[in-house]
């Protein structure tokens, strides 16, 4: 029977104040009840709004549908044919911008919430079925693909599955991207990205981890060593730094280097060989995803203040609603309207503050966003030990300065055609971050399955 609440089931936590200290996952998902119940929220409707708004394109209407029969495995196969990493989509995907946005349920209250139940059907998938994956045969053609996160993840999984010897080549010491390195243990359990690279090597996959493609072997070499085509999936870590005075104080982290120590290295366990300041006051500068994440492990860390300096509004801030509502439950202070003009240090060279200006909001520029004006006079230290820079990132020019013939934009990113990922030197193909710029994990893996499709078509042409 049609569930007609207005509001999603709310999905079941840990306590702000336990998980605040705690590197466990935060959300603890639905149980069968629970999920059948929200399934049942959903109207089947005949034109499916909601899959417009999935990037990857889940019919959405059809895996629910199973749920409320209690057909899970049914519901986790519909998923399957879309996509390659549901257990992470249901945690990190931006639902409310996305097929949750379209939902008609959402007109008169929430949303169903697809993301839960995408989650939960993966979920169950992982936990009650343990067949491994057959291996195709082969057809006897090599490809390589640089980066191991979800785009080059999942190109290398749709090429495997078309019977390529595929090898995947990643610069860290373990396979996963931001999903390993980035994003928090506290939001998407490791284990989780751990058993679809143990799915990708049972289909047959090579990854060679500690290989950093431009200097132990360029993309030419690949070429010379019989791989008959690439894919760039090397994200966008470089990371971005205001130019303010003092950001070279000890003391100063740009995000990327914090959350690598947090989550690759785990500094935060005692047996870590990875040092990381246990700083009591930290400045977050930045209001993104990253920002938030940032600001969560310094808590965890056992920060007694931590703040996100973000120099526009609360309706501007571009992490998710849910992530902001979280840090803010977990006892984040947000300094909105104020911009940090230089960090400040003492005689040691340490970090001792933060100068600020209050902002004020003037006309939109050209992202549509209103402009922050500095408000005269406002100037004012905010006390903290520690400072992590979340301002954005942007792709290594490492490939594009050993690669002859491939194209760039002016800010790093590789040109590469939108439907086929095909960039300006034969046989090779980008996607993910490396294109876009700092972007979503759907977007990465759409990116990567739709250029896994045109390398066949090129790789079976050339034949
Ligand atoms: P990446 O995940 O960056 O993977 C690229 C890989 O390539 C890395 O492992 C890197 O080491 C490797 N590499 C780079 N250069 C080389 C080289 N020369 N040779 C070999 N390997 C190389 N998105 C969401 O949808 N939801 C979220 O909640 C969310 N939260 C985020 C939180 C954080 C902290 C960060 C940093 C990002 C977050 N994102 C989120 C964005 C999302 O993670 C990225 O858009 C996505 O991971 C991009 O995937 P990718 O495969 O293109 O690149
Ligand atoms: Fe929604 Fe993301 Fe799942 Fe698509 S992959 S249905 S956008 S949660
Ligand atoms: Fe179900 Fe909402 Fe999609 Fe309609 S729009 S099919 S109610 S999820």
């Amino acid at each position: 029977m049609a569930n007609m609440a207005l509001k999603k089931n709310e999905m079941p936590a840990q306590a702000p104040d336990v998980r605040n200290k705690n590197f466990s996952e935060v959300a603890l998902g639905y149980t069968e009840e629970q999920a059948v119940d929200e399934a049942n929220r959903c109207l089947g409707c005949k034109n499916r709004p909601c899959v417009g708004g999935c990037p990857v394109a889940i019919d959405i209407p059809e895996f629910i549908a199973k749920i409320k029969e209690r057909d899970f495995e049914g519901a986790y196969q519909v998923i399957n044919r879309s996509s390659s990493l549901p257990a992470v989509c249901g945690r990190v995907c931006p639902q409310e911008t996305q097929c949750e946005q379209r939902c008609v349920r959402g007109i008169k209250g929430e949303p169903v919430a697809i993301g839960r139940l995408e989650r939960f059907v993966a979920d169950w998938h992982n936990e009650n079925v343990k067949e491994p994956p057959v291996r195709p045969k082969s057809n006897g053609h090599k490809v390589a693909v640089i980066g191991s996160g979800p785009s080059g993840l999942t190109c290398a999984g749709e090429l495997a599955k078309k019977g390529y010897d595929v090898h995947v080549f990643e610069a860290l010491h373990l396979a996963g991207g931001v999903l390993v390195y980035g994003i928090p243990e506290f939001r998407l359990p490791k284990s989780i990205v751990q058993k679809e690279i143990d799915t990708l090597k049972a289909l047959g996959v090579t990854i060679e981890t500690n290989m950093v493609i431009g200097k132990v072997l360029s993309i030419d070499e690949l070429f010379e060593n019989g791989f008959e085509s690439v894919y760039i999936g090397s994200g966008a870590g470089l990371p971005r730094f205001m130019r303010i005075p003092g950001e070279n104080l000890k003391g100063v982290y740009s995000a990327n280097e914090f959350l690598t120590r947090v989550n690759l290295m785990k500094a935060y366990r005692e047996e870590s060989s990875t040092p990381i300041q246990h700083a009591k006051k930290v400045a977050v500068v930045g209001g993104g995803n990253v920002a938030m994440d940032a600001a969560r492990c310094a808590k965890r860390l056992g920060a007694e203040e931590v703040y996100i300096v973000y120099r526009r509004s609360e309706t501007e801030l571009p992490a998710r609603a849910e992530e902001v509502e979280h840090a803010k439950e977990e006892g984040i202070v947000f300094r909105l309207l104020t911009n940090p003009v230089e960090v400040l240090g003492d005689e040691n060279g340490f970090v001792s503050g933060i100068k600020c200006v209050e902002m004020e909001l003037g006309e939109p520029d050209e992202s549509g966003r209103r402009r922050p004006v500095v408000k005269e006079g406002s100037e004012f230290v905010l006390d903290v030990d520690c400072v992590i820079m979340s301002i954005g990132t942007s792709p290594n020019p490492l490939i594009k300065s050993t690669t002859k013939g491939l194209e760039t934009q002016k800010w790093g990113g590789i040109i590469a055609d939108e439907e086929t990922g095909r960039t300006s030197r034969e046989g090779v193909y980008a996607g993910g971050d490396a294109v876009t710029g700092a972007a979503t994990v759907i977007l990465a893996m759409g990116a990567g399955k739709a250029a896994a499709k045109a390398m066949d078509a090129y790789i079976q042409n050339k034949d």
